[in-house]
């Protein structure tokens, strides 16, 4: 089968943020499938089509891209950030595993983009110096309940946490049983980090504490960043405070 899919990262931003791989990807596609506002961000090229859907529609998304590209034509799939974290990487793979045998045949590619958090911590330092994990505040496609379980752990066992999806319309109390859940495992001091539409001209990076935390605005363009019980900040005269987890941890967090 002669079609090909690439699965591309558009990193955070604007065009700095994109490699010169995911650059080539873009330029080689005949067609692009993406959420509207991400194919937005994507140079218009001659005899390119365009195919924008909503944010909520990732499984018809991918099965729409991979029935194109099973017709022979060379289609990108874009996502935000990086297309494996939280994005459409793992829904064009539930398609293929779902899917037609013939879709196993084709030439599938990811290429990856710089993912939020990893933006936002370059902002303001080094708060994933240490060991961290990332974790969906979204309760779309997970219970709830799942999501406090791995918060939990995830402070319990002392990693700096990176939260996406920190809130949405419709999801308006999750972000603050989260804080509140983490302040049962963290001390108030714990540096928290804001950042919210990095690399694009409305950025902003603001630093807090989880005790201040719920009172800071967080939505859907926010990553935010909990550190641990080791994480500090660096007050620097006329210039804004580094964060930072040091490279050692010397006695168990919690
Ligand atoms: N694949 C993307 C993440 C998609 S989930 C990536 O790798 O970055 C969407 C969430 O990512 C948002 O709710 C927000 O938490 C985070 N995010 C995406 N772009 C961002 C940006 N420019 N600045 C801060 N957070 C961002």
């Amino acid at each position: 089968m002669s079609g090909r899919l690439a699965v591309i990262g558009l990193g955070p931003g604007d065009a700095r943020y994109l490699t010169p791989e995911a650059d080539a990807a873009l330029s080689g596609a005949q067609a692009l499938y993406g959420y509207g506002p991400y194919l937005d961000r994507v140079a218009a090229r001659a005899g390119q089509s365009r195919h924008p859907s909503d944010n909520r529609e990732e499984g018809a998304r991918a099965a729409a891209a991979l029935r194109h590209a099973a017709q022979g034509a060379n289609v990108a799939v874009v996502s935000g950030g990086d297309p494996g974290v939280f994005a459409m990487a793992a829904a064009i793979c539930e398609e293929i595993e779902a899917g037609p045998e013939a879709w196993r045949t084709l030439d599938v590619i990811f290429v990856p983009g710089i993912t939020a958090m990893l933006a936002v911590a370059a902002r303001i330092g080094a708060p994933l110096g240490h060991d961290f994990c990332a974790l969906s505040l979204s309760d779309n496609l997970k219970p709830w309940e799942l999501v406090e379980r791995r918060l939990d752990a995830a402070a319990g066992a002392g990693f700096v946490i990176a939260l996406y999806n920190p809130v949405s319309r419709a999801r308006p109390w999750q972000f603050g049983n989260a804080i509140e859940r983490l302040r049962q495992h963290l001390p108030q001091a714990t540096p928290v980090v804001f950042g919210r539409a990095v690399g694009r001209p409305d950025e902003r990076v603001t630093v807090t504490t989880l005790a201040q935390a719920d009172a800071a605005p967080a939505d859907m363009a926010t990553l935010v960043i909990v550190g641990t019980r080791e994480t500090r900040v660096i007050a620097r005269p006329g210039r804004a405070p580094l964060v930072y987890t040091p490279r050692t941890a010397v006695e168990v967090s919690a």
